[in-house]
């Protein structure tokens, strides 16, 4: 093809993974004139009948021919063979498993030739890759044996104990961090365990439990505990969805004295 023919009106489509030139427009656009023969595809500039470009056909596509080429090879477009690459590195990208852009120029440098890394995203990385900030720790408020209690639930345990049991919850005071484990048969137990465990406490060291503080789960949630926390004046605090961080006591640091 002729370097110095200009295409008019050229649309830009994302990803597409060749240029497609259409014959009308071109004709048109340069008055030229187009021949199709059984060898392929010929246009000519009208006034001085040179030919201006010319296309051979593959697997029913006619793709132009380099002016420059003596062996007459099918010419890929400088564009198409830019789109290809790209579409190759972002290909190992994903096969590799998401490796740095920096970690696959070293791997393949020859599709990085002329390649600016930095012009490379990749929005799963952008979105997996994300670093929450820093959440903020409270400080520690001193208050007294069984003012505060956490609480929360773990299973399903694969392997059940002989008493059928699979689940288990964690009642720990703020004050003093013991903690109390009870065994469960099932997570609907929990409201019932909390109301033995609440009376062991005024049993046991008489005084009462001011505050409940737990995750979002359902079994907290439930008539008969809330119920239960109405009639006895306990607090129920209850962490936000997605933050682990604001249950800490019983998620991160839990110890069995
Ligand atoms: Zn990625």
């Amino acid at each position: 093809m002729s370097p110095s023919l200009t295409l008019l009106n050229v649309l830009h489509v994302p990803k597409i993974s060749c240029n497609l030139i259409s014959v009308s427009r071109i004709i048109h656009d340069c008055k030229c004139i187009a021949t199709i023969t059984f060898a392929g595809f010929e246009f000519q500039d009208p006034c001085s009948g040179k030919m201006i470009g010319n296309a051979k056909e593959v697997d029913g596509l006619y793709h132009l021919v380099s002016e420059n080429s003596s062996d007459e090879q099918v010419q890929k477009p400088r564009c198409l063979t830019t789109l290809s690459c790209e579409n190759d590195i972002m290909l190992w990208h994903y096969r590799l498993g998401h490796p740095s852009f920096n970690y696959l120029k070293y791997l393949f440098p020859n599709l990085f030739k002329n390649k600016d890394i930095s012009s490379f995203c990749c929005e799963v990385c952008e979105l997996a890759k994300h670093h929450r900030s820093v959440y903020p720790s409270l400080k520690y408020m001193p208050s007294k044996p069984f003012s505060l209690v956490h609480s929360d639930i773990w299973g399903p345990s694969r392997v059940k104990i002989a008493s059928g049991s699979k689940w288990f919850i964690t009642f720990i005071d703020d004050y003093t961090r013991v903690t109390w484990i009870y065994l469960l048969k099932e997570k609907s137990e929990a409201a019932n365990v909390f109301k033995n465990f609440h009376s062991l406490i005024n049993t046991r060291f008489h005084t009462n439990i001011q505050a409940l503080r737990t995750d979002n789960g359902r079994e907290y949630f439930n008539a008969i505990l809330g119920d239960f926390l109405k009639e006895k004046g306990i607090i129920h605090h209850a962490s936000c969805v997605d933050t682990p961080q604001q249950n800490g006591v019983v998620r991160g640091k839990i110890g069995i004295y």
